[in-house]
């Protein structure tokens, strides 16, 4: 699909998206395909509870670079010269793809008939285009691996509810993020601790604590994650400080205590 709507408007606008930007957005453009791309295997993953693997990771990159073979040959095929021929019932897509890469500059405005200075410069662009889309799946394929996953039923654990905290600083979130799992998750005092509203507000030094209530399909098991963002004065940003994934005992359902 990213391929398609590449030459699509190639197409419509008679240039190529990748080779009309600064090489700074050549690796970004790319990346963004390749993340697009990769989009469509982090929901399948997550549908089908498919673990991340090696083997995954690898048809990630082969189908990377057949996806950018597919880029150029949609645009081979659909690319007429000057004299309103179409380039691909006169040019092999081996010799196009040669001279596009080649004399990469040149064929912008759509004439593969333009004489360009020969160079590997086309090379190192389609380089960086791989490159880039291979980093785009990389981030989907760190994504999938950082979700929560139940061993005894392979199956991707999902959000149930959720709470969330801003305390106005450290001192404050500190004693929360110590003390809340003092008592059992099944007391009443875990759901007072939970319910408890926090709203200070997004000033330099606050904390915000996000509490996940994960779920398992198969075996109902539950898990509680954490995760925290520290205001600097400017945007909330995430913190690995008060980060931590803690399994609820088996039998215990926690739904009603994060949704009250
Ligand atoms: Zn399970």
């Amino acid at each position: 699909m990213a391929a398609a709507s590449s030459a699509f408007i190639f197409n419509l606008y008679k240039f190529n998206i990748f080779n009309s930007f600064p090489w700074t957005f050549i690796f970004g453009a790319a990346g963004c395909l390749g993340w697009i791309a990769g989009l469509g295997y982090f929901f399948s993953s997550l549908h089908f509870h498919k673990k991340p693997t090696v083997a995954l990771l690898l048809a990630m990159i082969v189908i990377a670079a057949a996806m950018l073979g597919l880029i150029y040959y949609i645009e081979y095929s659909i690319l007429v010269s000057t004299d309103g021929r179409c380039v691909a019932n006169s040019v092999g897509f081996g010799q196009y793809l040669d001279t596009s890469l080649t004399k990469g500059d040149s064929r912008i405005g759509c004439s593969i008939d333009d004489a360009g200075k020969a160079n590997s410069f086309g090379y190192w662009v389609a380089l960086l285009h791989f490159t880039g889309i291979v980093a785009g799946k990389w981030i989907i394929y760190e994504a999938l691996q950082d979700q929560a996953f139940c061993l005894a039923c392979n199956f991707y654990l999902h959000r149930l509810s959720n709470k969330r905290k801003i305390f106005a600083k450290l001192e404050e979130a500190a004693p929360y993020h110590d003390n809340l799992f003092a008592t059992a998750v099944d007391s009443p005092e875990f759901a007072e601790k939970i319910r408890k509203v926090a709203v200070a507000p997004a000033k330099q030094g606050a904390f915000r604590i996000e509490t996940v209530l994960l779920g398992c399909a198969g075996c109902k098991s539950q898990m509680i994650v954490e995760q925290a963002e520290a205001y600097d004065g400017n945007e909330w940003k995430s913190t690995t400080k008060f980060g931590r994934c803690v399994s609820v005992p088996s039998g215990i359902d926690l739904r009603s205590v994060f949704r009250a």
